[in-house]
């Protein structure tokens, strides 16, 4: 039948894991905690649900909710938002990430991302009607090359999309690359989509760059955030998009019609639990800095080479020191992994338009000590078993 995206399968995200599972292989892939949540946000829930929470919400969120998003944002910017007209409760980062997308750009528009760019911007892009132009961040390091965006600018293009901390790259946009931005877009009507999901994993020597704190850019962009990662608890879907009046009225005529309101009983319990813990994200990156910690110095004595991670609680491995990998392309070596060493992990070419050449597979660390020692002990066998044979 005719598809709107024939290139398009079943997110790697989903099928590591649904593999992943189908094997019994540790899951390093998809990216999502398999330790608790904090009990209190569970009991928040039933408190919640048992006082009548059950309802729609407002389309917008809910008030408490909002307010408590303002307040942070206050405490962290000094953004003196008003919370009604800035801030939408929205179905993940991943929701507010389309629906701003379907908001902003359609037929006879450009989008730029960049590659490896998470694997739901293009398509959405592509859904509204634009184009995507996909640029490659510079490696090793996965730079943004500022010249190379602003060659790629023309009266057609609507909108940037950049992604910091990033996802697939665990880089962190350097000081002096949202003055970039700004210089680049200057005197355009062009918007941007900042995608901080990770926002509080950065690691030492780095440090957020959020367009919320970027006096050039808060008037034009829309940051996104997602509780789900915050909260270690992916499955209650709550994120938000922070967006100045203007913007905010066109996310929310989409967002009305794409997902309408999101759980009410969640936003409720969030609402109340960040003002029971204000504190709670401020020990979020020394938290994942351990697990970072732990899971390169497993890996050390493999040939599997740790790439540095500035941020997320993602790691880049280069196999191309391993005897049975190299030469595989990365979703070749992923497979090989799942089936051979019992260990899921995500290839980075699903994040390319044109994948280069590289050998790198993204680990997520995001999990309970036993579960890294016993993927990097898989991973550590399969090396020395393969290089033996
Ligand atoms: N954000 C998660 C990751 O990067 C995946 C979410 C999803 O499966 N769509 O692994």
């Amino acid at each position: 039948m005719r598809s709107k995206l024939p290139d398009v399968g079943t997110t790697i995200f989903s099928v590591m894991s649904r593999r992943a599972a189908e094997l019994g292989a540790i899951n390093l892939g998809q990216g999502f905690p398999d330790f608790p949540i904090d009990a209190r946000l569970g009991e928040l829930v039933a408190d919640a649900m048992r006082e009548g929470h059950n309802q729609y919400a407002p389309m917008p969120g809910v008030p408490l909710l909002q307010e408590a998003i303002a307040t942070r944002l206050e405490a962290r910017y000094g953004l003196g938002l008003d919370p009604q007209q800035s801030i939408t409760i929205t179905l993940g980062a991943t929701e507010a990430i389309f629906s701003t997308i379907q908001a902003l750009v359609g037929p006879g528009d450009e989008a730029i991302v960049f590659d490896p760019a998470y694997d739901s911007y293009d398509p959405a892009i592509r859904l509204a009607g634009a184009r995507c132009v996909h640029i490659p961040l510079e490696p090793p390091a996965f730079r943004y090359d500022w010249d190379r965006v602003r060659a790629a600018i023309n009266e057609r293009t609507r909108l940037i999309v950049i992604n910091s901390p990033h996802n697939p790259s665990c880089s962190v946009l350097r000081e002096g690359d949202l003055d970039a931005l700004a210089a680049v877009i200057d005197g355009r009507e062009i918007y941007v989509i900042s995608d901080e999901v990770y926002e509080h994993i950065v690691y030492p020597g780095s440090r957020h760059q959020s367009v919320l704190g970027h006096d050039g850019l808060r008037q034009r962009a829309v940051a996104v955030y997602s509780f789900g990662k915050a909260l270690h608890a992916t499955g209650i879907r709550v994120g938000y998009a922070v967006a100045p009046p203007a913007l905010t009225t066109e996310l929310r005529k989409v967002h009305q019609f794409n997902t309408f309101t999101i759980a009410t009983p969640f936003q409720h319990a969030i609402a109340r639990f960040l003002g029971e813990r204000p504190e709670v994200f401020t020990g979020l990156a020394s938290f994942f800095l351990a697990r970072r910690e732990l899971l390169s110095g497993l890996l050390a004595p493999s040939s599997f080479r740790v790439l540095p991670a500035e941020g997320t609680y993602f790691q880049l491995v280069d196999y191309s020191g391993c005897a049975a990998l190299a030469g595989l392309d990365d979703i070749s070596a992923a497979n090989c992994l799942l089936e051979e060493a019992g260990v899921a992990t995500i290839p980075l070419s699903p994040f390319y338009r044109q994948p280069p050449r590289h050998s790198l597979l993204r680990l997520c660390f995001a999990k309970r000590e036993e579960t890294l020692r016993e993927g990097a002990s898989r991973l550590l066998d399969f090396d020395a078993r393969r290089s033996r044979a």
